[in-house]
């Protein structure tokens, strides 16, 4: 039995399994600039330290699970910093970089390894968002990569629209490696969609969402993640009808109307609106309430937020 099929079975049975928080929010946090291209992709190359660092950090507060910061490195998305002559040499150095983490904490817990890949959803602007070919040869290659460079399942995140998820999974689903995907979910003040602060991604919902990926092979969990902490709940919900897979949730901790006027959110650390540790594993408690039993972060969500989840929420 593999370190993924055990923690399975530990799912099935009803423990709750703790994953690491934001990473690419960290970095401002911790004192160095987000790139406005590639997010906390060229931040591999600058700040590698930094980046296994976070890791580290993660592993020490509870978490079972990290994921790579390869969210936004895929050749497309490199590509807007001009960077995509550099897609190999990232993807492998930020697998590296969360083996090493690995190795240095010696956690007394298996530590498994998501290679992360998500939607091509830069800044905002649907219209960079590439059609079905384009994204499965982006999928394909950084996939390829993160299998080789030794990651232990993909993290497909923050998708927005059912045609990139097809895309990605049916491109992790070609290694072989399980595939855990997360949706981001907009509320319209009365039903729930695909999309993100930046709003509603046409109009499909959380039910299209898992019809159009749930047959695939090698889906083993689907998430609501990068959504709002107080859409999470209704979201799981919602997800738990169409699905009988394991569900979880990593929702942002940040303020977005306050972020929403520099542009781009996240890249100004200091306007980051910390949720308290104990406001989030308030709401973490009625995502597991919700049935969810994989639990962790995403933007604005530190090592302080894991570490409570880690101690509130465990049931072993
Ligand atoms: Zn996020």
């Amino acid at each position: 039995m593999t370190v993924l099929d055990s923690m399975e079975a530990r799912i099935r049975a009803g423990e709750v399994i703790i994953i690491d928080g934001g990473t690419g929010t960290e970095i401002p946090r911790r004192g160095k600039p987000l790139c406005p291209q590639t997010w906390s992709g060229r931040a591999n190359l600058e700040y590698p330290d930094l980046i296994r660092e976070i890791h580290e950090d993660y592993i020490r507060s509870g978490a079972e699970v990290i994921a790579t910061n390869t969210f936004w490195t895929s050749r497309t998305g490199l590509k807007m910093g001009d960077l995509d002559d550099k897609t190999i040499e990232i993807n492998q150095l930020s697998v590296r970089l969360a083996i090493e983490a690995r190795n240095n904490v010696k956690s007394d817990k298996d530590i498994l390894i998501a290679g992360s890949m998500s939607t091509f959803f830069p800044m905002g602007k649907p219209k960079v968002i590439p059609e079905y070919e384009d994204a499965l040869a982006s999928y394909r290659e950084q996939a390829q990569i993160l299998a080789e460079s030794g990651v232990d399942f993909f993290a497909l995140e923050m998708f927005v629209r059912t045609l990139d998820a097809r895309a990605a999974v049916q491109a992790a689903g070609e290694i072989g490696l399980p595939i855990w995907i997360g949706y981001s979910i907009q509320s319209d003040g009365e039903d729930l969609y695909l999309g993100t602060d930046e709003g509603r991604h046409g109009n499909e919902t959380i039910k299209d969402a898992v019809e159009a990926v749930e047959s695939a092979h090698g889906i083993s969990a689907f998430f609501i993640m990068h959504s709002d902490v107080k859409d999470t709940e209704t979201g799981l919900r919602i997800l738990r009808e169409y699905t009988s897979l394991p569900i979880g949730a990593y929702a942002h901790s940040i303020d977005t109307e306050a972020a929403r006027p520099l542009g781009f959110l996240g890249n100004q650390g200091e306007r980051i609106i910390d949720r308290s540790v104990d406001e989030y594993l308030g709401y973490a408690k009625d995502w597991v309430g919700a049935g969810a039993t994989i639990i962790g972060g995403c933007c604005g969500v530190t090592p302080a937020h894991i570490e409570s989840l880690n101690n509130g929420l465990r049931i072993s």
